[in-house]
């Protein structure tokens, strides 16, 4: 990538006087601080979020925010925001650069949020699945899942279940299914928004709007869900600027045939016609579908392995398709300021056919999760009935404050009661008919209002991999609670159960 404008060094940067900024920019704006060394480790773990993988993830949400505080002073020496805002984005839009016409998305706003994510943590109250009332540690995310390494994993897990208990229980109606990974030639002066633009009309070619090309295409394709993919290529990799941006998409296919043959025939000729077509009318004649472009360690890109069959049964490729776009934390800041702006706002995955709306499908299965297969399965833990955020919730990190919940719907004293005794706990009606369910705390006390209709059996139950330490609390309570008979509340009256 033609350097330009960037100045220098990270330090002689970040030394550099605001002067050299572009128009546009606000001067008074500080660097988000280095998060550190110490920042690689997430501040806690718990409920569903532990173990290495979470603490690599958190490493490298670390890694990303100072990419991102370079990226910063890369926005801010080559390119003007100072066009009309564009895409919903408040902010105003950039007037040069590969980024023209984009949202101007500062990368220090992003690196902030970066910096909050996961710090904050609150339990949620979960009731009527198969744990009865669970109560389960959640960390707030930033949920910036272009860029956020930790949002990135999760968003792309929740997709990837949906779309693996959608075919795993044969609803996508076809046969038979392949991961088709569909790449494009890159070009060194294309930029991203272009080389994207590039791979979604050559996409749009190849199935065809009507007439011959979509009969074939229904014939053969039951349905699709795709996922959009980009990396630096020619060695953009560890953080290098790399040369050229790679774009391709990683598509699960449905196949009305159990026999592939004509599918994948079908689509070859469809690809190598339609990207060359894409390219040739954005000028880069010759720069089609290239099936070794990626090149080593995206094995799938491989020729002869851009079709790969997937096992109904075990759909472990499904994950491709379902993945988050750009491995930000290999993202030069050059690059990533570049993909920031391109991000904004934008749809990565797309479905159609039989798996159109597959995401909202699959929501429909957790209804009948005995169906689902074992592996496919999280602990049901029914729905979430707390309106919880950090902040009115009760933060698990502490043992002495009181625990509050606030529970939607209305309230069955009665069921109430029934589940507090299996807990060893009681309930309390204050004057104005609020019901509450009472769990003194060891150090303190903790009160866990509820006031849902049909509760029918409450048992306690945090996480069935992992002993959580609020498990450990509450159960603990309960012990104390069968111990203390209950130890009244000031400002209610108490009703021995
Ligand atoms: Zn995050």
């Amino acid at each position: 990538m033609d350097d330009g404008h960037w100045p220098g060094t990270w330090r002689t940067t970040r030394g550099r006087a605001r002067d050299g900024w572009r128009d546009g920019w606000d001067r008074d704006a500080r660097c988000p601080p280095d998060p550190g060394k110490r920042g690689g480790k997430p501040a806690r773990s718990g409920g569903w979020s532990v173990g290495d993988r979470w603490e690599d993830l958190h490493r490298r949400r670390v890694q990303v925010v100072r990419s991102l505080r370079r990226a910063g002073y890369v926005a801010r020496h080559r390119w003007t925001p100072t066009g009309d805002p564009v895409r919903g984005f408040r902010g105003p839009s950039y007037v040069d650069g590969p980024v023209e016409g984009l949202p101007a998305v500062d990368p220090w706003d992003r690196a902030e949020a970066l910096l909050r994510c996961s710090k904050s943590w609150y339990a949620s109250l979960y009731q009527g699945g198969a744990t009865g009332l669970a109560a389960l540690e959640v960390p707030e995310r930033c949920r910036r899942n272009h860029v956020c390494p930790v949002c990135a994993a999760a968003e792309a897990a929740r997709r990837a279940a949906a779309v693996r208990a959608v075919v795993a229980l044969g609803m996508d109606g076809g046969e038979a299914l392949a991961l088709v990974t569909l790449t494009q030639r890159a070009h060194p002066e294309e930029s991203l928004e272009a080389a994207l633009r590039r791979w979604r009309r050559g996409w749009s070619l190849a199935l065809g709007r009507g007439g011959r090309v979509r009969r074939r295409r229904e014939a053969l394709l039951a349905g699709y869900y795709y996922g959009v993919e980009v990396t630096r290529g020619a060695s953009g990799k560890g953080r290098r600027a790399g040369k050229w941006w790679h774009v391709h998409g990683h598509a699960l296919v449905s196949l009305v045939d159990a026999d592939d043959q004509d599918a994948r025939t079908w689509m070859a000729d469809r690809w190598r016609k339609s990207s060359a077509k894409a390219a040739l009318e954005a000028g880069l004649e010759g720069f089609g579908w290239d099936p070794v472009a990626g090149g080593v360690g995206d094995g799938v890109t491989l020729e002869g392995e851009w079709w790969v069959p997937v096992d109904r049964d075990d759909p472990v490729q499904v994950y491709q398709a379902a993945k988050y776009p750009t491995p930000a934390a290999d993202l030069h800041p050059v690059p990533l300021a570049e993909f920031l702006a391109v991000a904004y706002r934008r749809q990565w995955h797309q479905a159609g056919g039989s798996l159109y709306g597959v995401l909202s499908l699959a929501e429909g299965l957790e209804v009948e999760a005995e169906e689902v297969p074992e592996e496919l399965r999280r602990p049901d833990l029914g729905e979430r009935v707390s309106t919880d955020r950090p902040g009115t919730s009760p933060d698990p990190s502490t043992t002495d404050a009181p625990w509050t919940w606030e529970v939607r719907g209305g309230v069955d004293p009665l069921a109430l009661r029934e589940a507090l005794l299996d807990l060893g706990g009681g309930i309390e009606v204050d004057q104005a008919g609020t019901v509450s369910a009472v769990l003194p705390a060891s150090a303190g006390r903790a009160l866990a209002r509820r006031t849902s209709q049909a509760v029918r059996a409450w048992r306690l139950v945090a996480d069935s991999m992992r002993r959580t330490d609020l498990e450990q609390g509450l159960a603990r309570i309960a012990r104390e609670l069968l111990e203390a008979d209950l130890a009244p509340l000031p400002g209610g009256r108490k009703v021995p159960t």
